[in-house]
């Protein structure tokens, strides 16, 4: 049976959203945000994630922006306890993601963020936006797309 690529992909990410709810505690639009990150940087670098994959995240570690950590981490299988993930400052929803040669820098978009900050004005509670964002397009999530050096 012949299934779809973008079909693919969906069941793909509900699994890791799964996983990432279970790690995480809750479900949450930036967790969410983070899955699909790490999801579209493996696609990116052409990796499976884990042994050769590392990522930095600029997310520092507040919440609910460092929610964004726990996504990658579990989408990627890069993880603090492997060693293969660091959040450092600013505090932007920006990771870059190597695997050998390769390296892509990954930022959601502005009004993405602006729209998770101002959830209330649209949404009847976080896991409504976060359920939005899960089934947008990476075009729509990731404005600046990713750039390869
Ligand atoms: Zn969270």
């Amino acid at each position: 049976m012949e299934i779809k690529a973008e079909e693919e992909g969906g069941a793909i990410i509900e699994d890791a959203v799964q996983k990432a709810v279970e790690f995480h505690g809750h479900l949450g639009p930036f967790l969410v945000l983070g899955v699909r990150m790490g999801h579209l940087a493996k696609r990116e670098l052409g990796s499976s994630g884990f042994e050769g994959m590392r990522a930095v995240a600029k997310t520092g570690n507040v919440p609910s922006l460092s929610c964004l950590l726990d996504g990658i981490q579990i989408s990627t299988g890069c993880t603090m306890g492997n060693g293969k993930i660091s959040a450092e400052p600013p505090g932007i929803p920006e990771a870059e993601f190597s695997a050998g040669e390769k390296k892509v820098t990954i930022r959601a978009k502005g009004e993405v963020v602006e729209e998770i900050r101002r959830w209330r004005e649209r949404y009847a509670s976080l896991e409504e936006i976060a359920r939005s964002i899960q089934g947008r397009s990476d075009e729509e999530l990731f404005g600046s797309k990713a750039q390869k050096r």
